[in-house]
């Protein structure tokens, strides 16, 4: 029979690759964007500092992380109630590797597999030297695959610089070493035993789909039957007279986790819709739509369109949306430097004979900006003056120093006769130069002594 169907428009095969172009591509030049010398995002430990979407956070601020981690959980949520297991054949970085290692090395370069539309047949008998070329190449991409994931934790700029200085950045080359080691065995060795037995967003998964979760589905009611409602598998090819499967397989042999959509949904099923694309000649031939299609249990079963707006996707929707706003509004409130205040034991120091008081403190001031600064700050009390620091002082981008701050009157600030009085002040620190951006308020105590103590000093 003539056909008129355009097999390559129907594909998903051609526009996964070119997703999974997309995200190696930004996933390998996200860490080289900085903005003000922060990155989009960045969790080193090493120097206790995290970026977000290029703004400088301190350890100390790292209330902002639930606020990350509940928005991945969430989103993670929402997007498989939608589209089913659409990270794993979408973006997952496992399935992107092994395209890479099975379908482009193993198949199209080195010609050791006959076809991507088989993944079940091993590769080819000897071949020895395109075996190790493989490995080798592979190794490679490993490498650089390893160095991009510790790009999120050490940035670019450090690990260019420990790897030229091995001797000092040992437990550095370990983890990288580990990371690329893990790779070429996971890619090369365990393969989608990986998606099937280790991961743990397969066992999960299943409990969030519904009715109308978009997942590959085979029609039985277009192909037939072919397994019984225990999994047994009854024939290749059903024997009905408007059956439409013709049992030619191919979507089983193309299936990289060595199932057979037609039995149902599996947990092994990672959603690459290879076996979709196996079906469309087959069936185009026919002059018919493929068999497995993408689409939801309501929509293949009972001809219902796919709701996408519905309760658990609304829920989830808001609650992706609150979680963002929270960590925007958290975001926004982060102060462009820290100050931590302590008063040292003595609650007082009695000069000139009662006529000057003093109260020390010890302020630790952290530069949490990625450039230098001047700091120094104001009382909020005129008739106490700073002592001590005498002048803003300069402290590197990102560093912390600790300073002994003495704040004096000559005032009587307070007419007690028998207690010594805690005076509230606040004191305002601020970067000189950035004045308005930079500054933090900080609430503290001045202690007065009471009438009593003083008239001692007087005599
Ligand atoms: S590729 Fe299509 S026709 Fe062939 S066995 Fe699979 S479902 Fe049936
Ligand atoms: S059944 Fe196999 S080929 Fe089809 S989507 Fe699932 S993993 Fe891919």
């Amino acid at each position: 029979m003539a056909c008129d169907v355009n097999y390559e428009s129907k594909q998903h095969r051609k526009k996964r690759y070119i997703v999974f172009g997309i995200i190696t591509i930004i996933s390998l030049v996200l860490p080289f964007i900085r903005i003000n010398g922060n990155h989009i995002f960045l969790l080193n430990f090493a120097e206790k500092q995290l970026n977000l979407l290029f703004t400088s956070f301190d350890m100390q601020e790292l209330y902002l992380m639930p606020f990350i981690l509940i928005l991945l959980f969430l989103g993670v949520f929402f997007m498989t109630t939608l589209g089913g297991r659409v990270w794993c054949g979408w973006s997952c970085p496992q399935t992107i590797f092994r395209t890479i290692y099975r379908d482009l090395l193993q198949t199209k370069l080195l010609n050791l597999r006959r076809s991507i539309n088989n993944k079940q047949a091993p590769t080819k008998k000897g071949m020895y030297l395109q075996k190790t070329i493989a490995i080798i190449l592979w190794s490679i991409l490993a490498f650089i695959a390893a160095s991009d994931f510790i790009w999120y934790f050490v940035p670019p700029e450090n690990y260019f610089a420990y790897l030229q200085d091995p001797a000092n950045h040992t437990v550095f080359l370990g983890f990288l070493g580990g990371i690329t080691a893990f790779i070429i065995y996971d890619v090369i060795l365990l393969k989608e035993n990986f998606c099937v037995y280790i991961c743990p967003y397969a066992r999960v998964q299943s409990v969030m789909f519904d009715e109308d979760t978009i997942q590959p589905i085979y029609s039985e009611s277009r192909g037939g039957k072919i397994y019984d409602e225990h999994g047994v598998k009854l024939w290749s090819k059903p024997p009905g007279e408007y059956d439409d499967c013709t049992g030619c397989e191919a979507c089983v042999r193309v299936c990289p986790t060595h199932i057979d959509i037609r039995k149902g949904m599996q947990l092994e099923c990672i959603n690459c819709l290879e076996c979709a694309d196996a079906c469309v000649p087959v069936m185009g031939k026919l002059g018919k739509e493929s068999l497995i299609q993408w689409t939801s249990a309501n929509e293949d079963e009972r001809g219902i369109k796919t709701k996408y707006i519905r309760f658990r996707t609304v829920a989830y929707g808001i609650a992706l949306t609150l979680a963002f706003i929270g960590l925007m509004y958290m975001g926004s409130t982060k102060e462009h430097m820290l100050l931590n205040i302590n008063r040292t034991s003595e609650l007082y120091k009695i000069k000139d004979g009662g006529k000057t008081v003093e109260n020390v403190y010890t302020f630790l001031f952290q530069n949490t900006d990625s450039k230098d600064h001047k700091y120094y700050f104001e009382v909020n009390n005129k008739d106490i003056k700073i002592v001590r620091p005498s002048k803003p002082f300069s402290l590197k981008a990102r560093k912390k120093e600790r300073k002994i701050v003495i704040l004096r009157t000559t005032k009587t600030l307070i007419d007690t006769e028998k207690k010594d009085t805690p005076i509230p002040i606040t004191i305002k620190a601020f970067a000189t130069d950035d004045k308005d951006k930079i500054v933090v308020l900080r609430h503290t105590i001045f202690f007065y002594p009471s009438e009593t103590v003083l008239e001692k000093y007087k005599k």
